[in-house]
């Protein structure tokens, strides 16, 4: 449907006064990728995205879309659309109108734009909706109705503000498994903010982790998840220890450990918490340097040789399953 372009950021900064909310990052989002910006609250994830759509203006660097340098173009003339947090529909026009604004706006012919709409709404199943208000909806519809809006314009890139968050968790993984749906059709690029690791590795291709204003790691979701580079981003990703060595910090996956009795293992720990995960249990155990460790242990290996709070065991690993870290 629509062309589909690489994207690239080149030492995009944002301040505000005093306050660098993106700190000269530089990236390449292949065209027709799933992308997530990943980081914690205030991590610059939103400037980021609102740089790109053109809603914030760019105070460093450039945003060049198909090779053409957008950073000063108003939003509707970059080939960039953007679905908000809030949906921002209109609460006067119906569901069909609300897709078809932007149309409007541009002085598309009424025919023209309602056949549009009418396939957007097609497209995220909605064609019954078309004639109703927006608060004749659901969140999950007004959604639908927020993204039919954003891809009527046929953006090369679609960017999304934590786009599910306001959805209670069971239509989150239903949306979820809607949007990675909507992309592979629409083979344009999206580029989804969250704070949410589970959402990251669930939707993207490629994970972008912010801390701090910069980019922290990047690349394909498997490799940042399993080969991260800094202790923040073993520890944001989750599934892994975090564990200081004489010679350094290494990360280590939880679902890679295996317990030993003691002294039978590269590390002895004093069991310090059980939990039962139903098709796991996570053992911790205190080990040298007043640090702790979790086993993710199958249930069979675990109930195998159950072990018990206070029990001294041996901790092993493979040399596979530990990254060593940079500062
Ligand atoms: P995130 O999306 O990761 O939560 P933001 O991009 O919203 O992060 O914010 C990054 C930093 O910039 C934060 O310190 C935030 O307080 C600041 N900030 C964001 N928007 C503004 C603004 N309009 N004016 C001043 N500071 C802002």
């Amino acid at each position: 449907m629509s062309i589909v372009s690489d994207l690239e950021l080149v030492s995009l900064t944002k301040r505000y006064g005093q306050t660098v909310a993106v700190d000269a990052i530089s990236h390449h989002f292949r065209a027709g990728t799933y992308a997530c910006l990943l980081g914690p609250s205030g991590c610059g994830k939103s400037s980021t995205l609102r740089m790109i759509a053109g809603h914030e203006s760019v105070s460093d660097g450039s945003v060049v879309l198909a090779g053409r340098d957008v950073s000063h173009l108003p939003p509707a003339k970059r080939g960039t659309a953007m679905m908000f947090q809030n949906y921002a529909l209109f609460p006067h026009l119906t569901v069909r109108d609300n897709v078809a604004f932007s149309l409007r706006m541009a002085g598309v012919d009424k025919p023209e734009r309602h056949k549009r709409a009418d396939e957007m709404l097609e497209l995220v199943e909605m064609t019954q909706y078309a004639a109703r208000k927006p608060d004749q909806l659901s969140g999950g519809q007004q959604q639908r109705v927020a993204l039919a809006r954003a891809l009527i314009t046929r953006p090369q890139v679609l960017l999304l503000d934590e786009p599910l968050s306001a959805l209670d968790p069971f239509l989150r993984i239903r949306m979820r498994a809607e949007l990675k749906r909507l992309q592979r059709e629409l083979g344009i690029s999206f580029i989804h903010v969250t704070h949410g690791q589970d959402e990251a590795l669930a939707l993207a291709d490629d994970i972008i982790v912010m801390n701090n204003a910069r980019i922290e790691q990047a690349g394909p979701a498997r490799e940042v998840f399993s080969a991260p580079r800094t202790a923040f981003v073993a520890r944001f990703m989750g599934g892994h220890n975090v564990l200081s060595l004489p010679q350094g910090q290494i990360a280590l996956r939880s679902d890679a450990m295996s317990i030993a009795p003691a002294q039978g293992g590269r590390l002895d720990g004093k069991v310090s918490n059980i939990e039962y995960q139903g098709t796991h249990v996570a053992l911790t155990a205190q080990v040298a340097g007043d640090q702790e460790i979790t086993a993710l242990l199958s249930d069979e290996a675990f109930f195998a040789a159950p072990t018990e709070l206070g029990q001294v065991i041996g901790l092993n690993w493979s040399d596979q399953a530990a990254h060593p870290l940079s500062e």
